[in-house]
């Protein structure tokens, strides 16, 4: 199967959806890839997203389809599956497809946005999915009236841990700071809730437990004693990764790994854009997101127009 587009984005969430509507009203010959045939990516398992403009107190999975209906009521078409490589010819872009297909695009919106880090300790791999998880808002009612962990001090963390405090009997929150990262308001909440203990300058050192987790040893820096804490479930909440593997060697990477690209999105190869968490910027919210995707249809605009000199 070869089929050839004028752009193809690659990747659901918000950035891949707003780009779809835009490129749809741009009549741009388009096709959407997306891994697992659920649009919205992130948001899909944020409880609440309150900082939508417009949208107060809607549910993530629910902002997530209604991005997606939109695409659809302007015609986008979306195919499932996984994309294996990209390759540059110049003025084609061939994506290599998991089941052997190939497309080819002019051009290619790169949002394929971001996953959750790992902490690399014993223990973790070995217990997914059978009491540690990254995903509070999706696993936490497995823990009704139980002791669980909530492990990192941004937004994340902070709102996985006041989530918790409501369905489990105890909650720790172990940081690595002796401050929070996220929003004051958000860890003043926190630290308001009595069933909340927070170990402050503390490290987790091994998830441990038979066939399902039952402890979790910490450390704190300071003093460098150690304590095994009694928890059922570890709730890891330590930021995210940019999906760029398969991207390293076509364009620039930063250190961290996201996709080097200006408010334009144009990545450092001719025809390449990036939207979204993928690309370097100060702030990672949805509506940044649906912002990239927006700018970077423009800019796929222009180069579809004026050519490789648009992109310099
Ligand atoms: P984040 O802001 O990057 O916070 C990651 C946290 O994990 C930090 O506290 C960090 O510690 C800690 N950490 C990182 N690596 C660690 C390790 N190896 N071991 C132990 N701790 C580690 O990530 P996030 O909370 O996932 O949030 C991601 C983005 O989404 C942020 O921009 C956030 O503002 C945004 N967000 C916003 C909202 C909202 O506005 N309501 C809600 C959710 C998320 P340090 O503090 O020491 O670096």
């Amino acid at each position: 199967m070869h089929m050839n587009y004028d752009l193809v984005i690659i990747g659901s969430g918000p950035a891949g959806l707003s780009a779809a509507v835009y490129a749809q009203r741009a009549c741009l010959n388009t096709l959407i890839i997306e891994k697992t045939g659920v649009s919205g990516g992130q948001i899909l398992t944020t409880e609440e997203v309150d900082n939508y403009p417009g949208m107060p107190g809607i549910g993530g999975f629910d902002l997530g389809m209604k991005m997606r209906e939109h695409a659809d009521q302007l015609g986008g078409r979306f195919v499932t599956g996984e994309v294996v490589g990209l390759t540059d010819h110049g003025e084609l872009k061939e994506v290599s497809m998991a089941d052997g297909s190939t497309i080819t695009a002019r051009a290619i919106i790169i949002a394929t946005g971001a996953s959750h880090r790992k902490l690399g300790i014993p223990g973790e791999q070995t217990f997914a999915g059978a009491g540690v998880s990254y995903c509070a808002t999706c696993d936490g009612a497995f823990f009704r009236n139980k002791t669980t962990a909530v492990i990192g001090g941004g937004d994340v963390a902070v709102e996985d841990a006041i989530f918790l405090a409501r369905l489990c009997q105890k909650v720790y929150v172990i940081h690595r700071r002796d401050s929070f990262r996220a929003a004051k308001v958000l860890s003043d909440r926190l630290l308001s809730l009595e069933n909340v203990e927070v170990l402050w300058n503390s490290v987790p050192l091994e998830v441990t437990g038979e066939g399902s987790v039952s402890g979790l040893r910490v450390q704190n820096k300071l003093t460098r004693d150690e304590r095994l804490l009694d928890v059922s479930g570890v709730f890891i909440a330590v930021g995210m990764e940019p999906d760029t593997a398969l991207y390293k060697g076509l364009v620039k990477l930063d250190p961290t790994g996201y996709i080097i690209a200006d408010e334009t999105c144009r990545a450092t190869t001719p025809g390449i854009f990036a939207a979204g968490d993928v690309r370097t910027k100060p702030l990672r919210q949805v509506v940044c997101a649906a912002s990239d995707g927006a700018n970077a249809v423009y800019s796929v605009q222009r180069y579809l127009e004026e050519g490789p000199q648009s992109h310099a």
